[in-house]
């Protein structure tokens, strides 16, 4: 089985929520990091992010100083796509958005050496569709890391109808690297997370639409009752109500099934712009 060794350099596009994240653990794992991003601003609140992460760590005298340093030390943070050009193994955490991934993935594909893993962190997009728009449909696979990286245990690795059994062993390897668990699924809409979990969210949401029960309850009997860290309201709120439209868009379109439509209360929301704790207001207000 082939293996990704220490000295290879894993490169992580897009330094956003999930890509510093993922930088940081494979840099704390020991790995080189070649982070991308299109603005030296991104890099810069990228590189913050993982700043201050890390740096809770080293309070909580679960890292030294030291090692914070050469963490650091191992993420090569830039805005030049050819500095990818060494690296082995690539994570994409680009923008959720068809067209800039598969431009990428195109780009990517002419860049990273022949033998190169191209590896996307998408929450819904067809992992055999990135696949497609490369030549090397046996080395793409899907990554998807949960939020917060450092924090979340699972890794969902999702298998294109192309991908190889070499590249699937490759990923789950390195998942363990990074201290994680990789359970695997074949590419449909939503994967596993977000097909169980969204029509769970819509399904919440249709209750408070229906006045069947206040927010309160609602999250209240399902996070005592379900023993859930928190109820499906609260947990929309954390996700983005935008991202939760979308997930369940691709669910809808996904299926072609009328049980993934998305609960008029949950459009009316993101019309109004009340997203969620990034908007500071959604179901609740922040
Ligand atoms: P984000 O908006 O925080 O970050 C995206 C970053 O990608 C931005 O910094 C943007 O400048 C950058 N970017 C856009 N185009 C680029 C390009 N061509 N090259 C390099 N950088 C580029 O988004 P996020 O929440 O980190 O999500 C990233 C991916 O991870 C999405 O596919 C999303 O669906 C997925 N995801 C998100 C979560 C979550 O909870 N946020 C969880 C799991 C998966």
């Amino acid at each position: 089985m082939s293996v990704l060794l220490m000295s290879e350099i894993i490169g992580v596009v897009g330094s956003g929520t999930m890509g510093n994240g993922i930088a940081q653990v494979a840099a704390r794992a020991g790995y080189s990091v070649v982070m991308r991003d299109v603005k030296d601003e991104f890099l810069q609140r990228g590189l913050q992010a993982i700043d201050k992460s890390l740096q809770r760590d080293v309070d909580k005298e679960r890292l030294t100083a030291e090692d914070k340093r050469s963490i650091v030390g191992r993420i090569n943070a830039t805005t030049e796509l050819d500095a990818l050009s060494k690296a082995s193994f690539v994570i994409e955490a680009v923008t959720e958005d068809l067209k800039v991934k598969v431009e990428l993935f195109v780009a990517l594909d002419k860049i990273v050496p022949p033998d190169a893993i191209l590896a996307s962190n998408t929450s819904s997009i067809s992992i055999t569709r990135l696949g497609a728009a490369t030549s090397r449909p046996d080395k793409v696979i899907g990554m998807h890391f949960m939020n917060p990286v450092p924090v979340m245990k699972l890794v969902e690795v999702i298998r294109g109808i192309a991908t190889s059994n070499e590249t699937y062993e490759k990923v789950r390897h390195l998942a363990e690297k990074l201290g994680k668990t990789a359970l695997d699924c074949h590419d449909s809409p939503g994967f596993i997370s977000n097909r169980v979990l969204m029509p769970m969210i819509n399904e919440a949401i249709f209750t408070l639409y229906e006045g069947v029960a206040t927010r309160e309850s609602i999250d209240g009997i399902m996070k005592l009752g379900m023993n859930h860290p928190m109820g499906p309201l609260t947990l929309a709120d954390f996700i983005g109500l935008d991202v939760c439209l979308a997930i369940l868009k691709v669910l809808y379109d996904g299926f072609g099934d009328p049980k993934y439509r998305a609960c008029p209360l949950l459009k009316q929301y993101v019309d109004a712009g009340w997203l969620g704790k990034k908007s500071g207001r959604g179901f609740y207000e922040y």
